[in-house]
């Protein structure tokens, strides 16, 4: 199979056709290989306009709503990033090509251990990884240019506010179990600009500041 060409055929009819605009998150998008973060009788649906699972319940997600989150987040190569959801790993290795620093929290150790393989054979050598609850963010680490969360919350957790830069920007989907909005959250020095963007359906964030286990 000529993955180049499929990850081509994924930008020009997934992403460009629904304004995806920004080149940086564009190039990422046709650079790095999402079919080695699948399972391996997957990897022919890898570059399909659908989120894909990846056990444990879990989901890769849907290439638009990686690109679109992504672009939401206004990264710069100087931006330390925290993702809460490292799930298969491929959002977090967009990020790794965007950002000067990611780190990524999954709370299932076996997709952690599976999705830092990947990452580091693909040399990926800018991420690093914890097993936790996410939605308590990453205090010793912080404050972030950017925090995604890669799951559907029933509000935005405190924590990761607290924890973002002046200028720094939250991605997060908050809505109920079924269907959430996608929201981008900037701090400010006197405050946060919360905006709403589409629909979306995530799996759950299951924590602390999230929903009960
Ligand atoms: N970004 C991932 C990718 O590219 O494969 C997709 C992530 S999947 C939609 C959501 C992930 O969030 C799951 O792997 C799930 O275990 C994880 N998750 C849910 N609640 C979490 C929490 N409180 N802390 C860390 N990870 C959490």
């Amino acid at each position: 199979m000529d993955y180049k060409r499929e990850r081509e055929r994924m930008v020009l009819t997934q992403l460009e056709a629904r304004g995806i605009t920004d080149p940086i998150v564009l190039a990422a998008m046709r650079k790095v290989p999402r079919h080695v973060f699948v399972g391996e009788a997957l990897q022919a649906q890898a570059y399909g306009d659908f989120p894909l699972p990846i056990g444990h319940e879990q989901t890769i997600s849907q290439p638009y709503m990686v690109a679109e989150m992504t672009q939401l987040l206004e990264l710069t190569p100087e931006d330390q990033v925290l993702e809460i959801g490292t799930g298969s790993g491929y959002q977090t290795a967009i990020l790794a090509e965007l950002a000067h620093k990611v780190y990524t929290i999954e709370r299932i150790r076996e997709l952690l251990i599976e999705a830092k393989k990947k990452l580091d054979r693909l040399k990926y050598l800018n991420v690093v990884t914890r097993c936790a609850d996410g939605t308590n963010g990453w205090p010793e680490e912080g404050p972030f240019d950017g925090i995604i969360v890669t799951a559907g919350a029933p509000h935005v957790p405190e924590p990761l506010k607290k924890q973002l830069a002046i200028g720094g920007r939250l991605v997060i989907p908050v809505g109920d179990v079924y269907s959430q909005v996608l929201m981008q959250i900037t701090r400010k020095k006197d405050g946060f600009i919360e905006r709403t963007t589409g629909g979306c359906r995530f799996v759950k964030l299951i924590g602390n500041h999230g929903w009960g286990g």
